[in-house]
């Protein structure tokens, strides 16, 4: 069906209840595993409608914010949706506990009841107000960054408007970009360190409520940890900071020698090509044309989902003033139909839309026809080896997008991925010390930052800027302060893109094939067995990053 021809109708919040009600009902007075779960399958239902709804006054709002039906719609959701979360975990709890449980965990899989019993482990009710506090801290972190106005030659510009002057080809422009940048942070350091102190002290309170030594085994509950613990990614970060941060200086190096400078200063973060960094050819409609064409060469399988998604009209990325900033890909279970958002702005990330955003609705695409609802919970290390793993099997059709510049594309993407893996590591490891020692003061905090950025950025310069000298960098990061202990998430899936990338190089159909099974797996498996299922080594298991880093010296260097 067609994304404009969805009928939208409103979630009557009450009526839930009664169905829950219902199913609750149902659910206990069935008389075998075999009768529970005929009963569970209506709830897929009840889920796919609501969350269908919910989804398209969502979108629907923020493709025209200035639409006054569905700006009404989504505060609606804004303000009911928690009542279908508390529905769920309600009915979660007889579900796990059911006398029936051996039949129902051979139905939904072992992954799901383990998940389950992670959520049940990281809620209270006596910590409500705890997270209703966490929440507000959150919120004033993010009014604190959407409040600055920054003078750039006359015009006021917020950070994000600001950003890509931070990589202009011309240095003496992002000199001044990063000038004006960190300026702000300087400005607002009091109260960014305040946030923090807060946060951390908020959560480690919970924690201990809740029976915790600490925040660090209540967040990995959070975060769906459910296959590794603090031990494998410590494994996982030392291994980073031996093995791959040498071939990252490496990688610093070439970009360094291209950029024709004597040495790498922060301020050259991020620049690529002396003159700029490539950008797409051709016109919007000309780049989702390009999108049509290498999809529909990939595979029987990507092409069948780009039909899809172009003939119902399931992208929305034309930059227009009524839009919400930003994208994002999401689902509208009931018609079987991912949706991808996004503002193009003329730059690469016009192309990152076509490749990771579609490796995300891709992998969507193909759980669609799971029956068991739960196999589609997937954690985030799985979901972003979807999409950064797509961002490599899309390279050999560059060319459509960047034309005479696909080289340096694919040069760029190649140093951007390494340049991110020591950076994202070093923010997990960073905040494990925040969470241990949640009384550091400020001074201590930023030490500790300065202190990994030696160990996994040490071709780092950062003279003459007090600021970040200083250890202040961190307090861009808004995962640190609002997502706490995400980030390793899309590191250990940027090594299982490189896996891939390397794969690809030898045989890339039996990559493909690797790695549509991997798609295919969902949640039906733990992370660490679909890699073990896909042919991909562990990311904790010593001498993995070694092995990436010795095929990518072949293919890179
Ligand atoms: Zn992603």
């Amino acid at each position: 069906m067609k994304f404009s021809e969805m009928p939208y109708q409103r979630v009557d919040f009450e009526e839930l209840k009664k169905s829950f009600e219902t199913l609750t009902k149902g659910f206990e007075n069935a008389s075998s595993g075999e009768e529970q779960f005929e009963v569970h399958k209506t709830l897929y239902d009840l889920i796919k409608d609501t969350i269908t709804n919910s989804t398209l006054a969502q979108i629907r709002h923020n493709i025209d914010m200035t639409d006054e039906f569905y700006t009404a719609e989504s505060d609606y959701y804004d303000e009911n949706d928690p009542i279908l979360t508390s529905l769920l975990v309600e009915y979660q709890k007889k579900f796990y506990h059911s006398k029936f449980r051996p039949y129902l965990e051979e139905k939904v899989g072992h992954v799901a009841f383990k998940n389950m019993e992670l959520s049940m482990k990281s809620i209270d009710d006596k910590i409500l107000p705890l997270m209703q506090e966490e929440n507000k801290l959150s919120s004033q972190y993010d009014k604190l960054i959407a409040s600055a106005e920054i003078d750039w030659h006359g015009e006021v510009l917020n950070l994000s408007l600001l950003t890509p002057y931070l990589t202009n080809a011309d240095r003496a422009i992002r000199i001044e970009a990063w000038k004006k940048y960190t300026d702000f942070f300087s400005a607002n350091k009091e109260a960014l360190d305040d946030i923090y102190d807060k946060l951390v002290k908020n959560r480690t309170e919970q924690a201990m409520q809740l029976g915790y030594e600490n925040y660090l085994p209540l967040g990995y509950n959070r975060m769906n940890r459910n296959c590794y613990g603090q031990k494998e990614i410590k494994s996982f970060r030392e291994q980073i900071k031996r093995d791959f941060v040498p071939f990252a200086a490496k990688l610093h190096d070439r970009r360094r020698k291209r950029l024709g400078l004597t040495a790498l200063h922060f301020e050259d973060e991020g620049v690529y090509f002396k003159n700029g960094n490539p950008n797409p050819i051709g016109t919007p409609a000309e780049i989702m044309e390009a999108g049509r064409k290498m999809y529909s060469e990939l595979s029987p399988e990507t092409k069948t989902f780009m039909d899809f998604m172009c003939d119902n009209e399931l992208f929305d990325v034309l930059g227009r003033k009524t839009k919400k900033a930003g994208g994002y890909m999401t689902e509208l279970p009931k018609y079987k139909a991912p949706f991808v958002f996004a503002n193009f702005n003329g730059t690469a990330g016009d192309v990152d839309v076509m490749t990771h955003e579609c490796g995300h609705a891709f992998q969507g695409f193909l759980m669609f026809d799971d029956p068991i609802l739960e196999h589609s919970y997937i954690t985030m290390d799985s979901a972003e080896t979807h999409s950064m793993s797509m961002e490599f099997f899309t390279e050999p059709w560059m060319k459509l997008f960047f034309g005479e510049r696909e080289k340096d594309y694919i040069d760029m993407h190649l140093e951007s991925c390494a340049a991110f893996l020591p950076y994202g590591t070093m923010v997990d490891e960073f905040q494990h010390i925040m969470y241990e020692n949640p009384g550091l003061s400020p001074k201590a905090r930023n030490e500790a930052w300065r202190d990994l950025e030696r160990q996994y950025k040490p071709h780092l310069d950062y003279s003459g800027n007090p600021y970040l000298e200083q250890g202040g960098f961190w307090q861009k990061q808004l995962h640190i302060y609002n997502s706490p202990l995400y980030y390793i998430d899309y590191c250990l899936a940027q090594t299982n893109a490189f896996q891939y990338k390397g794969w690809m190089d030898r045989d890339y159909k039996a990559a493909w094939e690797s790695y549509l099974s991997f798609c295919k797996l969902g949640a039906k498996e733990f992370f660490t067995d679909i890699n073990k299922l896909c042919g991909l080594r562990s990311p904790f298991e010593e001498g993995s990053i070694k092995a990436i880093v010795s095929e990518l010296e072949k293919v890179g260097l």
